[in-house]
Protein backbone atom coordinates (compact mmCIF):
# COMPACT_ATOMS: atom_id res chain seq x y z
CA UNK A 1 0.00 0.00 0.00
CA UNK A 2 2.62 1.90 1.31
CA UNK A 3 4.82 1.58 -1.99
CA UNK A 4 1.23 2.06 -4.30
CA UNK A 5 1.75 5.48 -2.34
CA UNK A 6 5.04 6.29 -3.52
CA UNK A 7 4.46 5.76 -6.83
CA UNK A 8 1.63 7.61 -7.09
CA UNK A 9 3.49 10.42 -5.20
CA UNK A 10 6.86 10.26 -7.61
CA UNK A 11 4.28 9.87 -10.57
CA UNK A 12 2.56 13.13 -9.52
CA UNK A 13 5.89 14.85 -9.14
CA UNK A 14 7.13 14.32 -12.48
CA UNK A 15 4.16 15.44 -14.04
CA UNK A 16 3.91 18.66 -12.18
CA UNK A 17 7.79 18.88 -12.68
CA UNK A 18 7.11 18.69 -16.43
CA UNK A 19 4.51 20.58 -16.27
CA UNK A 20 6.47 22.98 -14.76
CA UNK A 21 9.28 22.47 -17.70
CA UNK A 22 6.59 23.10 -20.45
CA UNK A 23 5.60 26.31 -18.81
CA UNK A 24 9.06 27.24 -18.47
CA UNK A 25 10.53 26.62 -21.73
CA UNK A 26 8.78 29.16 -23.51
CA UNK A 27 10.75 31.65 -21.03
CA UNK A 28 13.66 30.32 -21.73
CA UNK A 29 13.63 29.50 -25.46
CA UNK A 30 12.08 32.89 -26.32
CA UNK A 31 14.70 35.21 -24.90
CA UNK A 32 17.27 33.08 -26.72
CA UNK A 33 15.78 33.28 -29.81
CA UNK A 34 15.16 36.82 -29.48
CA UNK A 35 18.98 37.23 -28.97
CA UNK A 36 19.66 34.99 -31.94
CA UNK A 37 17.35 36.55 -34.08
CA UNK A 38 19.78 39.87 -33.42
CA UNK A 39 21.29 40.72 -36.83
CA UNK A 40 25.15 40.22 -36.38
CA UNK A 41 26.49 38.50 -39.51
CA UNK A 42 28.25 41.01 -41.92
CA UNK A 43 29.07 43.12 -38.67
CA UNK A 44 32.64 43.49 -37.23
CA UNK A 45 34.14 45.23 -34.39
CA UNK A 46 36.06 47.99 -35.36
CA UNK A 47 38.15 50.66 -33.16
CA UNK A 48 38.35 54.25 -34.20
CA UNK A 49 41.63 55.22 -33.18
CA UNK A 50 41.06 58.94 -32.48
CA UNK A 51 38.69 58.17 -30.16
CA UNK A 52 41.02 55.08 -28.21
CA UNK A 53 42.43 56.73 -24.75
CA UNK A 54 44.75 53.82 -24.62
CA UNK A 55 43.09 52.61 -21.08
CA UNK A 56 44.66 49.40 -21.15
CA UNK A 57 41.35 47.23 -21.75
CA UNK A 58 41.86 45.80 -25.25
CA UNK A 59 44.76 43.65 -23.30
CA UNK A 60 42.72 42.48 -20.45
CA UNK A 61 38.89 42.42 -21.65
CA UNK A 62 39.03 40.41 -24.67
CA UNK A 63 37.65 36.44 -24.85
CA UNK A 64 41.19 35.70 -26.91
CA UNK A 65 44.71 35.26 -25.23
CA UNK A 66 46.77 37.44 -26.37
CA UNK A 67 44.18 39.93 -26.89
CA UNK A 68 42.70 40.38 -30.79
CA UNK A 69 43.30 44.36 -30.60
CA UNK A 70 46.75 44.82 -31.66
CA UNK A 71 49.42 47.88 -31.89
CA UNK A 72 49.50 48.58 -35.75
CA UNK A 73 51.89 51.27 -37.48
CA UNK A 74 51.04 53.94 -39.53
CA UNK A 75 54.22 54.65 -40.96
CA UNK A 76 53.10 57.38 -43.26
CA UNK A 77 52.96 59.02 -39.72
CA UNK A 78 55.74 58.24 -38.27
CA UNK A 79 58.89 59.93 -37.65
CA UNK A 80 61.30 57.57 -37.73
CA UNK A 81 62.61 58.67 -34.25
CA UNK A 82 65.85 57.46 -32.78
CA UNK A 83 64.07 58.35 -29.21
CA UNK A 84 61.05 56.50 -29.88
CA UNK A 85 58.61 57.55 -27.45
CA UNK A 86 56.80 53.95 -28.43
CA UNK A 87 59.71 52.02 -28.03
CA UNK A 88 62.19 53.22 -25.58
CA UNK A 89 60.83 53.54 -21.86
CA UNK A 90 61.03 56.56 -20.18
CA UNK A 91 63.96 57.94 -18.73
CA UNK A 92 66.54 55.34 -20.48
CA UNK A 93 69.98 56.38 -20.10
CA UNK A 94 71.28 55.34 -23.59
CA UNK A 95 69.07 54.28 -26.69
CA UNK A 96 69.37 50.60 -27.33
CA UNK A 97 67.49 47.63 -27.70
CA UNK A 98 68.12 46.19 -24.62
CA UNK A 99 65.23 44.90 -22.97
CA UNK A 100 65.32 46.43 -19.91
CA UNK A 101 64.83 50.28 -22.35
CA UNK A 102 62.10 48.74 -23.91
CA UNK A 103 58.52 50.09 -23.35
CA UNK A 104 56.64 47.00 -24.50
CA UNK A 105 56.48 44.62 -22.15
CA UNK A 106 56.48 41.64 -24.37
CA UNK A 107 58.94 42.77 -26.77
CA UNK A 108 56.62 43.32 -29.78
CA UNK A 109 58.44 45.64 -31.13
CA UNK A 110 61.33 45.40 -33.76
CA UNK A 111 63.75 48.26 -34.14
CA UNK A 112 65.57 48.37 -37.28
CA UNK A 113 68.33 51.31 -38.39
CA UNK A 114 67.25 52.86 -41.67
CA UNK A 115 69.91 55.77 -42.41
CA UNK A 116 71.43 58.05 -40.02
CA UNK A 117 69.30 58.95 -37.46
CA UNK A 118 66.37 57.40 -38.75
CA UNK A 119 65.19 53.70 -37.43
CA UNK A 120 61.72 51.63 -38.14
CA UNK A 121 59.73 50.41 -35.57
CA UNK A 122 57.58 46.98 -36.42
CA UNK A 123 55.25 45.55 -34.64
CA UNK A 124 55.15 41.32 -34.06
CA UNK A 125 51.54 40.88 -34.43
CA UNK A 126 51.71 37.36 -32.49
CA UNK A 127 53.70 38.91 -29.72
CA UNK A 128 51.41 42.55 -29.20
CA UNK A 129 48.95 41.50 -26.50
CA UNK A 130 47.40 44.87 -26.60
CA UNK A 131 48.11 46.56 -23.53
CA UNK A 132 48.47 49.78 -25.66
CA UNK A 133 51.75 51.19 -23.68
CA UNK A 134 53.18 52.03 -26.94
CA UNK A 135 50.59 53.73 -28.57
CA UNK A 136 50.51 55.89 -25.07
CA UNK A 137 54.27 56.38 -25.48
CA UNK A 138 54.10 57.40 -29.09
CA UNK A 139 50.82 59.49 -28.79
CA UNK A 140 52.60 61.39 -25.78
CA UNK A 141 56.18 62.17 -26.97
CA UNK A 142 56.37 61.18 -31.01
CA UNK A 143 53.28 62.06 -33.60
CA UNK A 144 50.79 59.23 -32.48
CA UNK A 145 51.62 56.94 -35.51
CA UNK A 146 51.20 53.62 -33.60
CA UNK A 147 47.43 53.44 -32.55
CA UNK A 148 45.46 49.97 -31.58
CA UNK A 149 43.22 47.89 -33.98
CA UNK A 150 41.05 44.95 -33.57
CA UNK A 151 42.47 42.47 -36.11
CA UNK A 152 39.18 41.05 -37.34
CA UNK A 153 41.55 37.83 -38.77
CA UNK A 154 41.97 37.00 -35.16
CA UNK A 155 38.70 38.02 -33.54
CA UNK A 156 36.07 35.63 -33.32
CA UNK A 157 33.37 38.23 -33.61
CA UNK A 158 31.50 37.93 -30.03
CA UNK A 159 27.94 39.17 -30.71
CA UNK A 160 28.57 41.20 -27.31
CA UNK A 161 32.41 42.10 -27.48
CA UNK A 162 33.67 42.63 -24.15
CA UNK A 163 36.06 44.92 -24.49
CA UNK A 164 33.64 47.43 -26.34
CA UNK A 165 31.22 46.97 -23.50
CA UNK A 166 33.91 48.82 -21.08
CA UNK A 167 35.88 50.62 -23.24
CA UNK A 168 35.89 53.89 -21.46
CA UNK A 169 35.62 56.12 -24.45
CA UNK A 170 32.89 54.41 -26.72
CA UNK A 171 35.94 53.67 -28.96
CA UNK A 172 34.54 50.41 -30.77
CA UNK A 173 31.68 49.73 -32.23
CA UNK A 174 29.82 47.41 -35.31
CA UNK A 175 31.16 48.28 -38.54
CA UNK A 176 29.85 46.33 -41.61
CA UNK A 177 31.78 43.52 -42.82
CA UNK A 178 34.24 44.72 -45.46
CA UNK A 179 33.86 48.39 -43.89
CA UNK A 180 37.99 49.72 -44.24
CA UNK A 181 39.71 49.92 -40.86
CA UNK A 182 39.92 53.18 -40.04
CA UNK A 183 43.54 54.27 -40.91
CA UNK A 184 45.23 56.77 -38.49
CA UNK A 185 47.35 58.28 -41.57
CA UNK A 186 44.32 58.04 -44.05
CA UNK A 187 41.78 59.95 -41.89
CA UNK A 188 41.95 63.28 -40.87
CA UNK A 189 41.17 63.93 -36.65
S1 LIG B 1 39.33 49.68 -24.42
FE1 LIG B 1 38.94 51.47 -25.74
S2 LIG B 1 40.17 53.16 -24.85
FE2 LIG B 1 40.92 51.22 -23.97
S3 LIG B 1 42.69 50.65 -25.25
FE3 LIG B 1 40.85 49.58 -26.09
S4 LIG B 1 39.99 50.95 -27.66
FE4 LIG B 1 41.45 52.15 -26.41
S1 LIG C 1 53.57 47.81 -25.96
FE1 LIG C 1 51.67 46.60 -25.80
S2 LIG C 1 50.42 47.28 -27.56
FE2 LIG C 1 52.53 47.96 -27.96
S3 LIG C 1 53.45 46.32 -29.22
FE3 LIG C 1 53.93 45.87 -27.07
S4 LIG C 1 52.27 44.49 -26.37
FE4 LIG C 1 51.56 45.50 -28.27
S1 LIG D 1 34.62 40.62 -30.34
FE1 LIG D 1 35.44 39.12 -28.87
S2 LIG D 1 37.36 38.39 -29.80
FE2 LIG D 1 36.78 40.27 -30.87
S3 LIG D 1 37.90 41.91 -29.83
FE3 LIG D 1 35.86 41.78 -28.86
S4 LIG D 1 36.13 40.37 -27.11
FE4 LIG D 1 37.91 40.13 -28.47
Amino acid sequence: MAEEKNKYQSRRDFVSKAGKLIIAAPLIIIPVALAKKTETTGYVWQIDPFKCTTCGNCKTNCVMTPSASKCVHAYQMCGYCDLCGGYQRQGVKNISTAAENQLCPVGAIDREFVEEPYFQYTINEDLCDGCAKCVKGCGDFGNGSLYMQIKHDICVNCNDCSIARTCPSNAISRVPEGFSYIEKDKRKK
